[in-house]
């Protein structure tokens, strides 16, 4: 055996790589291979050589060449936020050597540094690489023979976008010497931008006005004329959804703000009730004048007569002056009334007199004012249920519930947690003036795997929390939105039971979303268990039973037509059947 002198260097390199390859997991059940929690593909270098080759001939050469040091360079941005989860900032220069070390386990090229001169505090930057059996420049020469200049694009803009994200400032690495054009083998170096006399390969690599993109542009043009033109539901822009239940409720609400009638808003707490009420408020006739908000939960029960009335100097104790109550700041305009199921009985008399007499009078006042409100109200329970009970009266019941509006709750809009996550994290990182890269995939994973209990006002604080803690340039992990996820030191995540399951869910929830979390089903395979679920729910009823998912029931029954089979989706859907083990998925 060859005998190898273990330097200082070469160990730290293979502490780097060792630590790299353990973050790699490959799981042949599910096809998916992950890298820390990036989805990553084993892709043959030859197909790759003909998408490259298609580019450059459906695409020209320059653009081409664009398009690929754009991937590179962000691929490049990706890696270096891989490689330094968790890395000591104090050596420069280890932590810079796992980005080629990363580059050459891709298998890009064998990648060596013979020249790195770094230092991020000083923003001091040089480097030189030497790069051995580079695939691209190969490809180039099978497909296209010798070259006159570089070849290896995406090697370039990789290790630009690399050095740039290491250091926090541009830096453009140049291929000086390239296999593909007659050298031994590619040599780059690598600089900031000022102090390339030509750095324009550099805006080429942020450059977004490719041919792609000006595609999708146009092509996102047409859809958004379409849907205009089509009259379709435009959404203001603190209300965000896509899934039909939501659409539903939406239509129902703009229908209504044209009209007087009066509207009960239904749903959990947390669901954007007071949003829709605003909302419905913003869009009718009503909208110049006062939009006025009371929560009769938030009140003590002897308060909030006054405080909707209100109240004439010396009317009990404590009143030393006279003051106008919620309805009166109303006048004219909208009042909202919130849990209006916690008012106690005899404001409802008073609240009823009101809405019938259109005046309202003071406590303790003798004279009446008139008023001219537009009533919203809205409920977390069933008032139904209050009125049979006897705590809520039942001709106010019929008042306020001219018409109803079933706001529904986050979990039955699954389609729409990805775009309110984003609009959330779009506006926590401009309060917080952070640049962050979006959610990690498995942390998307997550959000979608959550019950959330607490509905759009929870996720709203998860995003904020994982907004807080995710590092600038980075993208936001499972453990930055929820701490009570843990990693069990085998790549597997397990989720805290109290994190998100409601009581009423099945047992082998918490199996199910280990499953899904540890990349043992995928989403595909864990909608094709809901969708079962559903049908069972619902007796084999398929309207209802997409309506208990939020779809269609032409979605649904595609949905089933196409179910993905897997071991572990049949062990879930017998092991509902039979008895629920604790034992985790195997
Ligand atoms: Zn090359």
């Amino acid at each position: 055996m060859k005998k190898v002198k273990l330097t200082k260097e070469t160990s730290a390199n293979e502490a780097v790589s060792t630590n790299l390859r353990s973050q790699l997991r490959f799981s042949s059940e599910t096809g998916e291979i992950w890298l820390h929690e990036q989805r990553m593909l084993l892709v043959h270098a030859d197909s790759h050589a003909k998408l490259r080759r298609e580019l450059i001939e459906t695409l020209g050469m320059d653009r081409a060449r664009s398009t690929i040091m754009r991937i590179g360079y962000a691929t490049g941005i990706s890696d270096c936020e891989l490689t330094q989860i968790n890395r000591d900032r104090t050596n420069d220069h280890e932590s810079f050597m796992a980005g080629p070390l990363l580059f050459t386990l891709e298998g890009n090229a064998k990648t060596t540094i013979p020249k790195l001169e770094i230092n991020r505090k000083m923003g001091k930057f040089y480097v030189e690489a030497l790069l051995e059996n580079s695939w691209e420049s190969q490809a180039y020469l099978r497909h296209y023979g010798e070259s006159t200049e570089g070849v290896c694009w995406y090697l370039h803009g990789y290790s630009s976008g690399y050095c740039s994200a290491f250091m926090g400032k541009p830096i453009l690495c140049k291929e000086v010497k390239c296999f593909a054009a007659g050298a031994n083998h590619c040599y780059l170096v690598g600089k900031p931008v000022e102090e390339w006399d030509d750095s324009s390969d550099f805006s080429l690599m942020l450059n977004q006005e490719s041919i792609a993109d000006q595609l999708i542009g146009l092509q996102n043009q047409v859809v958004h004329l379409r849907s205009a033109m089509g009259g379709k539901t435009k959404l203001p822009s603190d209300i965000v959804g896509n899934s039909p239940a939501f659409l539903a409720a939406y239509e129902l609400l703009s229908q209504a703000a044209g009209s007087q009638i009066n509207v009960l808003l239904q749903g959990e707490t947390g669901v954007g009730k007071e949003v829709f009420a605003r909302t419905l408020h913003e869009k009718g006739a009503r909208c110049k004048e006062s939009f006025i908000a009371i929560n009769c939960a938030a009140i003590p029960h002897d308060l909030v007569e006054s405080e909707l009335f209100g109240v004439e100097k010396g009317a009990f104790t404590g009143a030393h002056a006279s003051r106008p109550g919620r309805f009166e700041r109303a006048n004219g305009g909208t009042l909202f009334l919130d849990e209006v199921g916690d008012l106690p009985l005899s404001a409802q008399a008073k609240l009823l007199r009101v809405l019938q007499e259109g005046e309202v009078e003071r406590l303790g006042g003798t004279k009446t004012h008139k008023v001219d409100v537009r009533l919203v109200a809205a409920t977390n329970v069933d008032l139904r249920q209050l009125v049979e009970k006897g705590k809520f009266r039942s001709d106010l019941y019929y008042r306020l519930n001219a018409l109803q509006i079933y706001i529904p709750p986050l979990r039955e809009r699954k389609l729409d947690i990805l775009l309110l996550a984003k609009n959330f994290l779009k506006k926590f990182s401009a309060i917080n003036g952070k640049k962050l890269r979006g959610f990690s995939d498995k942390a998307k994973l997550a959000l979608l795997a959550y019950q959330w209990p607490g509905n759009i006002r929870e996720l709203q604080n998860v995003v904020e929390r994982g907004v807080m803690l995710a590092p600038n340039g980075t993208h936001i992990t499972i453990n930055h939105m929820f701490p009570s996820y843990r990693n069990d030191g085998h790549g597997e995540f397990a989720l805290d039971i109290k994190g998100g399951l409601s009581a009423h869910q099945e047992a082998s929830g918490e199996n199910f979303c280990d499953a899904i979390l540890s990349g043992k089903i995928t989403m595909e395979q864990a909608n094709d268990v809901l969708a079962n679920a559903a049908v069972e729910k619902a007796k084999g009823n398929l309207s209802a039973a997409a309506r208990m998912l939020g779809l269609t029931r032409a979605q649904l029954a595609y949905r089933l037509e196409h179910q993905h089979d897997n071991a572990i989706v049949k062990s879930i859907r017998s092991r509902k059947k039979s008895h629920l083990s604790g034992h985790p998925l195997k």
